[in-house]
């Protein structure tokens, strides 16, 4: 028997706490996963009240007294770079659920609730009129959160900091500059070429669920997803959820005329679920063991995506077997013409179905338009012409109505204001990580050529997904691969590619 009462230290409280928040988490994951893919249809009242309770849990336990006095204590005293890490990440929560007065909280959520309604008529029936009064009060709202939080020089920081921890407009406006610069002289040279990719394959016949659902499995399996950790299943809307690194659960949807679809969704959900399984189990459940941002997550997703699954030497693995689980192809596709239409460059209105190197573009676009309402240099009204001279300047397309244009995305009609950049950060760090590993592997491409693709996970593995939240996301990058973020790879990567697909 010890001579004193043994009593836990801080630290074991706090993480004691912080892994019970984090079994909240892996509930809602799961109630999220089933909502999406199992439940029945009258299912959905009882649900929102369990996703209800489970986000009130979370509330309470994150903004518990308790935790304050824990971090406070914690943060005076010594900790291994693991622990700090934990602490540093808790207090971001910790600060971001209790820096906002219950009264705002309480605005907000009513608030969005009605916007997500009215923008969901007002899309419909192409009236931005009616949307207006409601994305002005969101504007408000956000921008007295901004408040809260904090901020040094921009107010549109706070709002970054909520996706992309530590990032700043002063970091995103040059990688942003870079890309405008170099794709939409890019993106124009590609519409002028005559040497246009042959796509009249995908209209002779249909490319059957059962098969592309076989296809794909297979895809995801060889990249290195354990089926034994995690599954796919079918949803309206593809995505990557689950309770934890040995139950990642990822979706896709199926569209009989056109297989590239669940293909390359396939493969981007595949690259959010490795990473999840290649979190370290030693540090479930606390912030070391979870991914450490938005914009890091998409850069796993769009590097099997894009610099994988639209690479000519994965089609010159997988061409055969494309080709037989889809037997009406006809015998003499190539694996050029095969790479080519994967690569299909169109400029586009709409931002979903938008191209590798159209995408970003269409993101500048809502970049550019938050920033300036969150710092009052337009106003909400301006927006419909504001969008449609963006849409024009860039991508050489003008919507011809709202629907179609400034009212596509249901991110604003949910407060999420500061989002969309995370989506270019992930294209950028794909093709920074993707030119680091081929930089201390070579023969990467040829090995993907022969089917094996473990020599890339395994060095997104040692190099981003151990590290959990260790680092600020962009220490990550440039502990990674020896140097702070940029655009100059994934420029370099399209102009590469483009240049020999469409002859410039
Ligand atoms: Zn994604």
């Amino acid at each position: 028997i010890p001579p004193f009462p043994l009593s836990m230290s801080d630290y074991d409280d706090f993480i004691g706490r912080v892994r019970e928040l984090s079994l909240v988490g892996s509930l809602t994951g799961l109630m999220g996963w089933d909502q999406e893919t199992m439940m029945p249809p009258k299912g959905g009242k009882l649900r929102s009240e369990m996703m209800a309770f489970l986000s009130k849990q979370s509330h309470s336990r994150i903004t518990d007294p308790e935790m304050g006095k824990l971090l406070d204590s914690l943060e005076s005293q010594n900790l291994t770079d693991e622990q700090a890490a934990n602490v540093r990440e808790v207090r971001r929560s910790y600060d971001k659920a209790t820096k906002l007065p219950e009264e705002l909280v309480e605005e907000k959520a009513r608030h969005k609730s009605q916007a997500l309604q009215v923008w969901q008529e007002a899309r419909a029936e192409n009236d931005f009129n009616k949307f207006q009064p409601y994305l002005e009060k969101t504007v408000e709202l956000t921008c007295k959160t901004a408040e809260y939080y904090g901020y040094e020089d921009n107010i549109y920081d706070a709002l970054l900091d909520i996706y992309e921890p530590g990032m700043t407009v002063s970091q995103l406006d040059p990688l942003f500059a870079g890309l405008r610069e170099a794709i939409v002289p890019l993106v124009k040279a590609v519409g002028e070429s005559p040497n246009q990719p042959d796509t009249s394959f995908l209209d002779i016949g249909k490319f059957t669920e059962e098969k592309q659902r076989e296809f794909s499995l297979k895809v995801a399996g060889s990249i290195g997803f354990d089926f034994d950790a995690g599954r796919m299943d079918t949803s309206t809307h593809p995505f990557c959820s689950g309770a934890g690194p040995n139950d990642v659960r990822f979706t896709t949807r199926y569209d009989e005329e056109f297989p590239f679809g669940c293909l390359y969704g396939v493969m981007h959900e595949t690259g959010h679920g490795t990473y999840e399984q290649g979190l370290l189990h030693e540090h479930e459940g606390t912030p070391m063991g979870q991914a450490v941002s938005l914009g890091i997550h998409e850069s796993q997703s769009r590097m099997w995506e894009n610099m994988v699954g639209r690479s000519r030497e994965f089609w010159h693995y997988y061409i055969e077997e494309f080709k037989s689980c889809f037997n009406h192809l006809p015998s003499d596709l190539s694996v050029d013409t095969l790479h080519r239409a994967v690569n299909t460059v169109e400029p586009s209105l709409i931002r979903v179905e938008s191209d590798e190197a159209t995408y970003n573009l269409h993101i500048m676009v809502r970049y550019e338009i938050e920033k300036q309402l969150v710092n009052g240099n337009i106003s909400v009204g301006d927006l419909p012409e504001f969008w449609n001279s963006k849409m024009e300047e860039y991508l050489g397309v003008t919507p011809p109505n709202d629907t179609k244009g400034v009212l596509q995305d249901i991110h604003w009609s949910m407060g999420a204001i500061g989002y969309f950049p995370t989506y270019t950060l992930g294209n950028l760090y794909a093709a920074q990580l993707y030119a680091a590993a081929l930089a201390d592997d070579p023969s990467i491409p040829d090995k993907i050529a022969k089917g094996q693709f473990t020599v890339l996970l395994d060095w997104m593995r040692s190099h981003i997904h151990v590290h959990g939240s260790k680092l600020l996301p962009a220490d990550l990058m440039t502990q990674a691969t020896g140097k702070e973020p940029s655009s100059d790879d994934f420029v370099k990567y399209l102009q590469s590619k483009y240049t020999k697909i469409y002859g410039l």
